[in-house]
């Protein structure tokens, strides 16, 4: 039976969260103490519930080339919880192994005929990087191009939520260090094909390891610090800071690669491929996310159910940061295993107004599906939220 690292499926931490003695004065106590605004809870600043389900494959994402039949195809799917956190670096790394693969020659040529499969993020990043690399002649085929999971993901740059095998850890890690890279040339205006998209905002976790960051110091990030949380309501929590966090505003992202692929002549084409067969290209990138579990009959690939609260009327100058933090694990009203967390990020949808800002999360139901749609999740996850500021 494989063995999974400690830190690759959501961990559930027996503990929940460190509270800290609300009496505690901040003057002893050396650990730099941060107040924070909790945001408001209340019914009437609470906007669009979401469900939606993180293609997540057991033992690591697929990053591989294969031929199948006389198709050659780079697959490129099943990155759980952490799609946003990895697209651009794991768009890199299969696009690299293709190119450098037994077809190499053949596609030295950039007019190559290609074909990417799923217009989500990583469709989007792989043609994004196929295209810097030169290739001009990408078509992308997606069933759906709106409101995917891609569209609605929080925005966390933090590797959660996958089920990575030992001997692959190091490869993600090293893929999620490319992005931080290139988002980081995002936030800092390094990158003009982007104009916004990405920020570095301070970003808490209980702990070193619930943040699966610790690969990434040294090399990307600066070293986490202790911090106590001040919500200024008499409620204080310890935490664990990265002030080089990043937030991926990914409806924002989403809006720019979209355009990108206009700008570059690269089709989308709103058709769904049943087999790769069926596609006229010989070169295919798979980017399908859930939708290989039936095209590349990949039985490792399973949906991760998860429920998000978007909010509305706050005030962004209190939403500048990033908390996740896990509670446990619970059955939900469809007797499903769920993995609970609250989370915090300032997200916003496409098109709405500057106070509407923030999203909480999130639940993690491996095997939850639209026909078990587990809605009293959002009450959970609400009153986890307001039990972690401490608001009545
Ligand atoms: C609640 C929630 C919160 C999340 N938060 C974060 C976060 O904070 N940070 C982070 O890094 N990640 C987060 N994620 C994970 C991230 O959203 C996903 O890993 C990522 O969006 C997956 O991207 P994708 O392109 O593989 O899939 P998708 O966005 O699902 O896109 C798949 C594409 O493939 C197409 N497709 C599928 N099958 C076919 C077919 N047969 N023919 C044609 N087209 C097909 C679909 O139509 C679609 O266009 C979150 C996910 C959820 C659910």
């Amino acid at each position: 039976m494989t063995q999974f690292s400690r830190r690759s499926f959501l961990k559930t931490s027996a503990a929940g969260v460190a509270a800290v003695a609300s009496n505690q004065s901040p003057a002893a106590n050396p650990i730099d103490v941060r107040k924070i605004i909790p945001p408001n809870l209340d019914d009437a600043y609470l906007g669009q519930k979401i469900l939606c389900y993180r293609p997540m494959r057991h033992g690591s994402p697929n990053l591989s080339v294969a031929q199948v039949g006389n198709k050659v195809v780079a697959h490129n799917y099943g990155h759980g919880g952490s799609g946003w956190t990895l697209g651009p670096g794991s768009a890199n790394y299969v696009n690299t192994l293709m190119i450098n693969s037994q077809y190499a020659k053949e596609l030295s040529n950039k007019s190559t005929p290609i074909a990417i499969i799923g217009a989500g993020v990583i469709g989007l990043f792989t043609a994004y990087d196929l295209n810097k690399r030169g290739y001009n002649n990408i078509t992308i085929y997606a069933d759906r191009v709106e409101s995917l999971t891609s569209h609605n993901a929080g925005g966390l740059l933090a590797p959660v939520s996958m089920d990575n095998a030992p001997d692959m850890q190091a490869t993600i890690d090293q893929i999620g260090i490319d992005a931080y890279r290139f988002y980081d040339g995002i936030a800092k205006n390094k990158n003009a094909d982007f104009k916004g998209g990405a920020l570095i905002v301070p970003t808490y976790f209980n702990d070193r390891e619930d943040s699966g960051l610790e690969p990434y110091v040294g090399k990307v990030m600066q070293p986490a610090k202790e911090v106590v949380l001040d919500f200024d309501n008499g409620t204080t929590r310890k935490m664990v800071a990265y002030d080089d966090g990043i937030y991926m505003d990914t409806a924002t992202l989403m809006g720019e690669l979209n355009q990108y692929m206009k700008a570059h002549n690269i089709q989308i084409v709103k058709q769904k491929i049943n087999s790769f067969s069926g596609v006229k290209e010989k070169f295919i990138f798979n980017c399908s996310g859930l939708g290989s579990s039936q095209l590349a009959n990949d039985a490792a690939v399973i949906p991760v159910q998860g429920h998000l609260i978007m909010l509305k009327n706050q005030d962004p100058k209190n939403m500048n940061y990033m908390i996740l933090v896990y509670f446990g694990e619970g059955k939900s009203e469809a007797n499903q295993k769920t993995k609970r967390s609250f989370y915090i990020f300032p997200k916003r949808l496409a098109n709405t107004a500057p106070q509407d800002i923030g999203v909480i999360g999130g639940t993690f139901i491996e095997g939850g599906n639209p026909n078990t749609p587990n809605l009293k999740e959002f009450d959970v996850l609400l009153k986890g939220a307001k039990d972690f500021y401490g608001i009545s």
